[in-house]
């Protein structure tokens, strides 16, 4: 979609008042502010592309800026593949990168000027008192015996706090603003916390550290952002954000302004929670493709274009609510539909012999790269006496309906001949079925018999001689329920889906995906949306993931009817 047809909602509405009364003289900065604490997850990917959206939509800018104020959480390596995300979702934030850190100086000065301004004071509770001392929502809370400390002696303690005198957790710097405030975000909030940690950028510079809410409007007004765009849960903060700018000589005042998360069936997102999926080791990695990482995502298959186009779809609003994650597969599916290549794998291989068809004789067949694109253009096929069908397209007694390989029926061989079932071959110990003994009509090449006689079923096959062995792996949702957090009295990893990995190792593909490069995406035909996997494949040995299914799966099972 192009910028005169996006779809307005609250946030642009107001940004474009915000324009038309030349509020910021019309400029608009926007931020993506992630902590560097985990991976980017699809609920991420809704705050990216808003952010850089609404930049890019106004002659803006949006910054990256990492929130790195809690040293023990953080790692460069998170740094590095937040960036790397954003890149691949298709935004640049140019030479507007930015830390939270690059700050400490300007934000520990801004404690002292609070300080002076009878705004903050050196608080020696410790943690577990001061919540005591918090109050509830009902109840106001209690002043500090602290809340009284002259200037002076709240100068000298800060500084002290700061060349680390004091051991973890001692004493912190509060913000003096109202203990029996309704909102207890207001009741004296902690803004600077000893601790004696390492900083993945700052190293041993610092051994205190500033809070969240502290940080965040400062960082704002700092980079000149005009609109801060968060989640809801921030609404609550709002006023301590206000505040905050309200009593520092800052050149400028964003507006914080709040929207829905997002939140997905049958999904976490949650950067704690996935962590623990990866360290206790119900993943492979951040980047396992089912994880609803980014990183995880575009190793599944997945485009930006696809998870672009989702966030434009699902829209911003200000009530939270549960996207279906169907709609994001349909999303992928529909965009993989255009641009994926058509080509043959058999997953679960059953032999073929075409006892009429010459030994050693070999027919390159012309296929279809795209049914609906004729510039995607041709490949050749071979085609032999002896082919794989897949399994399930064969049954020994079928029911009612079922169109396909059965002994005494013909069917069509995509792009190739009619083949009629004659026989079934089993193992005489064990019964197995081991190949199909068939018959081919030399007359019916191309798919159509010259008699006019109909068949009614297509079926995929490779030629057993030019196959190439393949490995596929087929994803299922990660949960089997669609709230997997619903009940909180349970651990959400109980909703685990331990069927969600199926590895099929005697796969057989046409033999043009012989050179299918790290990352290619493919329809096979009738199975589904393939991608080969950006860490495991290779020449040598090709891996597969499949990205998403044909249809909705799940629509079917639950009877929610057609995706
Ligand atoms: P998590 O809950 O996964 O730990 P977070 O909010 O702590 O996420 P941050 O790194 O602080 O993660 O998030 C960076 C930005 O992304 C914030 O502005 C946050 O509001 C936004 N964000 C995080 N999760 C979502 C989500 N599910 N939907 C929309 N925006 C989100
Ligand atoms: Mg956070």
């Amino acid at each position: 979609m192009t910028n005169q047809t996006k779809a307005s909602d609250f946030i642009r509405d107001i940004i474009a008042q915000d324009r038309k009364a030349n509020k910021n003289e019309g400029r608009v900065i926007t931020r993506f502010p992630p902590e560097p604490n985990g991976y980017l997850h699809i609920g991420h990917a809704k705050s990216i592309c808003l952010n850089f959206e609404v930049a890019k939509e106004n002659n803006g800018r949006c910054h990256l800026r990492f929130d790195d104020t809690n040293p023990t959480k953080e790692e460069e390596e998170y740094v590095q593949s937040i960036k790397e995300d954003v890149r691949w979702l298709g935004y640049d934030w140019g030479e507007h990168l930015f830390f939270a850190s690059d700050y400490f100086d300007k934000l520990y000065e801004y404690g002292v000027h609070l300080i002076k301004t009878g705004k903050a004071y050196v608080c020696d509770l410790t943690a577990d008192e001061i919540r005591e001392y918090r109050g509830t929502l009902t109840e106001p809370g209690k002043e500090s015996p602290y809340r009284k400390r002259s200037m002076a002696e709240n100068l000298d303690l800060y500084e002290r706090m700061r060349t680390g005198e004091f051991p973890d957790g001692t004493r912190v710097l509060r913000a003096k603003i109202d203990m029996a405030s309704g909102n207890l975000n207001m009741r004296d909030p902690v803004i600077y916390r000893i601790l004696h940690a390492s900083h993945h950028r700052t190293g041993d510079s610092w051994c205190i550290y500033p809070m969240y809410d502290y940080t965040h409007p400062i960082s704002d007004a700092v980079e000149n952002i005009s609109h801060s765009l968060c989640t809801l849960e921030f609404e609550d903060h709002r006023p301590l954000y206000d505040w905050t700018l309200d009593n520092l000589p800052v050149a400028c005042h964003p507006q914080q302004i709040e929207f829905a998360r997002l939140n997905l069936s049958f999904t976490v997102v949650s950067k704690r929670k996935l962590l623990r999926l990866v360290n206790e080791g119900f993943v492979d990695g951040w980047d396992d493709p089912r994880m609803p990482t980014l990183s995880g995502i575009r190793r599944r298959g997945y485009t930006p274009e696809a998870i672009r186009n989702f966030c434009e779809r699902i829209g911003v609003a200000k009530r939270d609510s549960t996207v279906d994650v169907a709609l994001l597969e349909h999303t992928v599916r529909e965009d993989l539909n255009n641009r994926a290549p058509r080509s043959m794998a058999v997953l679960r291989p059953l032999k073929v012999v075409i006892e009429n068809y010459p030994e050693g004789r070999v027919e390159e067949l012309d296929a279809q790269n795209h049914p609906g694109n004729p510039d995607m253009g041709t490949r050749k096929v071979p085609f032999s006496r002896e082919l794989y069908v897949e399994r399930d397209d064969f049954m020994e007694e079928p029911p009612k309906k079922f169109y396909r390989l059965t002994p005494g029926r013909e069917v069509r061989f995509r792009y190739a001949y009619f083949i009629k079932c004659e026989r079934v071959v089993k193992d005489d110990k064990t019964g197995e079925i081991i190949e199909l003994r068939c018959t081919y009509d030399s007359e019916s090449r191309g798919g159509s018999a010259p008699d006019g006689r109909k068949v009614k079923a297509t079926i995929h096959w490779v030629s057993a001689a030019h196959a190439i062995p393949a490995e596929i792996r087929l994803y299922d949702r990660l949960f089997v329920t669609e709230n997997p957090e619903a009940d909180k009295e349970k651990d959400f990893i109980e909703n685990i889906n331990s069927k969600s990995l199926e590895i099929l190792t005697e796969c057989r593909l046409e033999p043009s995906l012989a050179n299918a490069a790290p990352g290619s995406l493919y329809q096979f035909e009738r199975q589904g949306y393939f991608c080969a996997d950006s860490k495991d494949s290779a020449a040598e040995k090709l891996v597969f993931n499949r990205t998403v299914t044909l249809r909705d799966s799940w629509a079917k099972i639950k009877g929610r009817g057609k995706s």
